[in-house]
């Protein structure tokens, strides 16, 4: 089996502890390689080297233009291993290949955008209300970012964090999910190919409560940029508050899909089924909760109920397959938990709602496309994140309702309207509490447009342009160029 080591400082490296742990292929369920057990003492080398690469050595002495080149070839670099990278991910979190392909060959423009925008970071020059002064700000790094992800999009929510952390002048250390940490080894081998100096990025592998908290609670590092589940998030910003670190928080959510009567049904149930089928619903914006409106609400899920039972199940490195596995254990008992809950509350069953055991689905923790009807909005599963192939469909009158009922959760990551109506597409698009919202179309996602929750689902934003200060911070400086000597006891 092959093994994966830390990289620290420039070197891919033995945990101190020497102990490693399994990774699993979700389609097939047994291991497939051994990733390095990470230890606080291990995270704390990380952290060291990274201080130290932002203050002394080759990256301090990069000039802008030579960041943004780098941030191209390491571009470069991914676009010619786009499909090795893919392979990776999808072995280790069972995410279709067409899926896995598309955003890994996506990729690379992460890298060029924001090693585009590495040389335009520009302060300015106030006009200034007071005589004899000169004044001026100007953006720098903020420090060490620490980047911790989850395993649902491994490389891509990673980069959504390192392209414009690296383009801002900082230095990383990366905590990838401790079930798919594979992926990102691989890429940080073509980091250092692009050149990347020793201690720039540095990747510890492990379980979050073994090394997780010597990267939030260390003062060295100034920022925490994390994807991942709300009572995770809150944990590491509580640990973050404790030495006053900056944070971005890409959290849950249980964004709606809202079908009026007006909109063309088929593109709307195709909507509906991406926003939920599509990564096996484990993707933050599963469009999980469906609200359609009374009228044409028989009509949509019949066809939604034709669609999910026949979804082609199976193989997820296969280019044809539609729904793969869950990519946990733990994720496919939740997912299954939830079906019972669901059950319980009195919500009706229409498709699905059991472990998948077709002979395609091998011994894969798989579970059938599942749809949930007559689901009010006091069910848990209408309130709750399930992050599995589970729709909970709720039924609306009109526009106002739907905004009631949309809004009605701790979350607002997203959210996807159908209509033919322009005006009621904007109506409703002001009136949805979401930091996406998707107007006939759904999952839609690109670097430059800004990406993050509104409420429990997070705090700032990732991608665009304006972003890249999330990882800057401004220092104003002041110079006397003849200003009337004044009381030094009160303020100039
Ligand atoms: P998780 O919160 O369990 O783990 C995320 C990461 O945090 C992992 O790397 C984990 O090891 C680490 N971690 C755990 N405890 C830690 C600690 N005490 N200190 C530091 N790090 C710690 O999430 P998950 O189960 O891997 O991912 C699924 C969740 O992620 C879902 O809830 C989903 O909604 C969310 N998600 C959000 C987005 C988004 O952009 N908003 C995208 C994808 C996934």
């Amino acid at each position: 089996m092959k093994r994966y080591q830390h990289y620290i400082d420039g070197a891919f490296v033995d945990p101190a502890g020497q102990e490693w742990f399994e990774t699993v292929n979700p389609y097939t369920a047994k291991p497939w390689a051994e990733i390095a057990r990470g230890t606080a003492a291990d995270m704390e080398r990380a952290v060291d080297a990274a201080h130290l690469a932002l203050h002394k050595g080759e990256w301090a002495a990069y000039t802008a233009s030579q960041r943004g080149a780098l941030l191209r070839r390491i571009g470069d670099l991914i676009a010619e291993n786009a499909e090795f990278l893919a392979e990776v991910e999808v072995r280790d979190n069972g995410k279709l290949m067409a899926e896995m392909l598309g955003q890994l060959r996506y990729l690379p423009n992460y890298y060029y955008y924001y090693g585009g925008l590495a040389d335009k970071i520009e302060g300015s020059v106030m006009p200034l209300d007071k005589k004899g002064y000169f004044a001026y700000s100007e953006y720098e790094p903020l420090g060490v970012i620490g980047i911790i992800t989850p395993w649902n999009s491994p490389l891509n929510l990673t980069t959504w964090k390192l392209a414009p952390a690296l383009a801002a002048g900082n230095t990383v250390v990366i905590k990838p999910s401790e079930f798919t940490s594979a992926s990102m080894l691989e890429l940080v081998s073509l980091i250092e190919k692009a050149g990347a100096p020793p201690g720039l990025v540095n990747v510890v592998t492990g379980f979050g409560a073994d090394v997780g908290p010597a990267l939030t609670d260390s003062p060295k590092v100034a920022k925490i940029a994390f994807t991942g589940s709300d009572e995770t998030g809150r944990k590491i910003y509580a640990a973050a508050a404790k030495t006053m670190k900056h944070v971005t928080m890409e959290l849950g959510g249980k964004s709606p899909n809202i079908i009026f009567d007006d909109a063309n049904l088929e593109d709307a149930v195709n909507g509906a089924i991406s926003g939920i089928f599509a990564a096996t619903g484990q993707t933050c914006i599963a469009g999980s909760r469906l609200l359609v409106q009374n009228s044409i609400h028989d009509e949509v899920v019949e066809r939604l109920v034709k669609i999910a039972g026949t979804a082609r199940m199976g193989d997820p490195s296969r280019m044809e397959t539609q729904v793969g596995p869950v990519t946990t254990m733990p994720q496919y008992e939740k997912v299954l938990s939830y079906i019972d809950i669901a059950k319980g509350e009195g919500a009706r069953l229409v498709t699905g709602g059991f472990p998948a055991k077709r002979s395609e689905c091998g011994n894969g923790w798989f579970v059938e496309p599942t749809i949930f009807d007559d689901v009010t909005a006091d069910m848990r599963i209408a309130q709750e994140e399930v992050f599995g192939p589970v729709l909970s469909i709720l039924r609306f009158d009109d526009e106002e309702d739907a905004i009631e009922i949309a809004n009605n959760t701790i979350y607002g990551l997203a959210a996807g309207v159908w209509t033919a109506d322009i005006a009621r597409a904007f109506r409703m698009s002001k009136g949805l509490r979401a930091g996406t919202v998707w107007i006939n179309t759904y999952r839609a996602i690109s670097y430059m447009v800004p990406f993050g929750g509104y409420k429990q689902s997070g705090i700032g934003r990732e991608n665009g342009a304006e972003m890249i200060k999330e990882y800057l911070q401004t220092k104003s400086v002041w110079i006397d160029i003849g200003a009337a000597k004044s009381n030094p006891f009160v303020q100039r």
